[in-house]
């Protein structure tokens, strides 16, 4: 029978682990902060702000919400970002995009001291995951995937992991850091020829492509491991992009949606700010 492989499990596991890290460091009086920022009003960030406070401030975690108004000029945005950087009770900047207009990411990416960019914005950060170095932070739905298949002991090394989607926010990240465990990684795009042949292959197959159900299942083989990246909305339902009614029955094992990486992923970002927080302490 297919196997679910439950996000909240993941996240509850993870959510333990990481209290009990910070009970440890507050019996020492020390307390790590995270500063989510937002300009203007979108409610898709507000909810996930809402989500990842509440996440974080369960697991002990100082919060703050720094919100700007949406026509902040860039060099004032600059100047709040600078003295977040400054502020040594905020170990983790995470900016919520996309942003206004007059804002350009390309002059912001540099802004975030690499040491505080738990959500993988500095191109310093980028690079560490392109090259494999632990310090960094990778984004964190790239590490929710991560931490799923390390939770349930699925083994990657060896493995052929197919992934559909090749943003800078998924798709890259995650094929570095299966490659990194040592997996066989193909990157599908939009201009894939024959996608259904290359997922077919995978016996690790993670979609995040952003289309509703669109991993069928004469797209999977028999067994394979399927993670569901995508969040879409059909007739105001949640759904993946995996068709995950047709697909579980021949799935080895598969995320649901809700309840799959979308779930692990505010508590990652704990991970990440509780991992700042003890590279820049040295400890
Ligand atoms: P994106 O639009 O930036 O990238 C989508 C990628 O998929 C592109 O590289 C594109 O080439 C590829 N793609 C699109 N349609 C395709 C098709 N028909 N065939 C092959 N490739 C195709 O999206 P993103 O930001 O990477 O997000 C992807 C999905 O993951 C979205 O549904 C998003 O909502 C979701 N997401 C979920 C989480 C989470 O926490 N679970 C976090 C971030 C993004």
């Amino acid at each position: 029978m297919t196997k679910i492989l439950s996000g909240k499990e993941v996240a509850a596991a993870l959510k333990d682990k990481l209290t009990a890290e910070v009970d440890e460091l507050k019996k020492q009086g020390k307390v790590p902060g995270l500063c989510i920022v937002m300009v203007g009003d979108r409610p898709d960030s507000a909810s996930y702000i809402k989500g990842a406070v509440k996440r974080c401030t369960s697991i002990g975690i100082d919060c703050q919400v720094e919100t700007f108004p949406e026509d902040i000029s860039q060099e004032k945005f600059l100047e709040a970002l600078d003295r977040l950087n400054q502020d040594s009770k905020i170990n983790g900047v995470i900016i919520m995009r996309p942003l206004p207009d007059q804002i350009s990411e390309d002059a912001l990416k540099y802004a975030i001291a690499p040491e505080k960019d738990v959500d993988c914005f500095n191109p310093i950060n980028v690079s560490k995951v392109m090259s494999g170095d632990e310090d960094g932070f990778p984004p964190c739905t790239p590490s929710a995937v991560i931490e799923i298949l390390d939770h349930y002991g699925i083994e990657i090394k060896g493995k052929r992991a197919v992934l559909i989607g090749r943003s800078m926010v998924v798709g890259r990240p995650l094929a570095m850091m299966l490659l990194k465990r040592n997996a066989t990684v193909t990157i599908c795009h939009t201009r894939t020829k024959d996608l259904a042949q290359e997922a077919k292959r995978a016996e690790i197959l993670i979609a995040a492509a952003g289309k509703a159900k669109m991993v069928t299942k004469d797209m999977v083989n028999e067994g394979a491991i399927v993670i569901d990246v995508g969040i879409n909305f059909e007739n105001g339902k949640m759904c993946g992009d995996v068709d995950f009614d047709n697909v579980s029955p021949i799935a080895g094992q598969i995320t649901p949606v809700p309840g799959g990486v979308g779930s692990v992923t505010s508590t990652v970002l704990a991970k990440h700010v509780i991992k700042a927080f003890k590279l820049q302490q040295g400890l």
